[in-house]
């Protein structure tokens, strides 16, 4: 039997941006340089970089929020993004609708795309009581803590099934504990749907603890200053951040920010 595996080197990106340059303010600031970044099938791309460093930036112009200056940007070989649900985005602040019940928050993609109510709760359900949020569902937003807000939001972001998830420091506001039990949740929902995920973060850890892959951004106007490989098996637990290799690639990466970061 001849073997249909596909080498990973070859197989056609899934997002691919080529010397992508941005500027605001008339060209005044230029954010991003020149970006090359290529994220497989089913990967989990971390990237990193200083604050300001254009990270947002080219979040944003995968989502579609924002058009490049220069160089191309595709999703599955497609160019010219607009905003769409196959690309979902969660943002560090979770954008729920107060007026609106856990339930309804989550249940909001799904209708408007035309799916039942009977059809939509279900779906809804099963997603929220993966997310550990069964009995919540007639709870409104405010009554909920914060990491319980962002999972909310994560559940409302997989419902509509999407083949990117763009996460933008999604857990940054969440205290160390809750933060460590919303990665290894993000990581059992991604065995499950193997969604290609840009997951930026400004913390290491959390980086390798996630990814395949780690790339680096310099200060602005910034290029890609590095890329490494994250080989740790999966599935992962959080006793891998004491694992020699992780410390090794913790040792590695802080280098190629520090160096970003250093006050000139
Ligand atoms: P990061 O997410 O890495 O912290 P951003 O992508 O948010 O960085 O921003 C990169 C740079 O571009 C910053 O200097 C920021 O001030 C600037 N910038 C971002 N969005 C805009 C905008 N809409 N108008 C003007 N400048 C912007
Ligand atoms: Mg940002």
């Amino acid at each position: 039997m001849e073997s249909a595996q596909p080498m990973p080197a070859q197989a056609k990106p899934k997002i691919k941006l080529e010397g992508v340059s941005k500027s605001f303010a008339e060209g005044s600031i230029t954010a991003i340089r020149h970006l090359d970044l290529e994220i497989q099938e089913g990967e989990i791309y971390c990237l990193l970089g200083p604050s300001g460093c254009g990270k947002s930036t080219a979040l944003n112009i995968i989502a579609g929020f924002e058009q490049p200056s220069g160089g191309e940007v595709s999703v599955d070989g497609a160019t010219d993004l607009t905003p769409a649900p196959d690309r979902a985005v969660v943002f560090q602040k979770p954008l729920l609708y107060p007026w609106l019940t856990v339930l309804q928050n989550v249940t909001l993609g799904p209708k408007f795309a035309g799916a039942g109510s009977v059809e939509a709760k279900d779906d809804a359900m099963s997603y929220l009581r993966a997310m550990g949020l069964e009995g919540f569902e007639s709870r409104y937003p405010y009554e909920l803590s914060g990491g319980m807000q962002q999972r909310v939001s994560l559940a409302r972001a997989w419902i509509n099934k999407p083949r990117i998830l763009l996460l933008d420091e999604p857990f940054g506001a969440l205290d160390a504990q809750t933060k460590v039990v919303m990665q290894e949740l993000l990581l059992d929902l991604w065995e499950r749907f193997r969604t290609t995920m840009l997951y930026i973060t400004h913390d290491i850890e959390e980086a390798i603890f996630l990814g395949d892959r780690v790339g680096v951004m310099s200060r602005r106007p910034s290029i890609l200053k590095s890329e490494t490989y994250v080989d740790l098996p999966r599935p992962r637990t959080v006793e891998l951040t004491v694992d020699k290799e992780f410390i090794r690639l913790k040792k590695t990466i802080i280098d190629q920010l520090r160096e970003e970061t250093e006050m000139r």
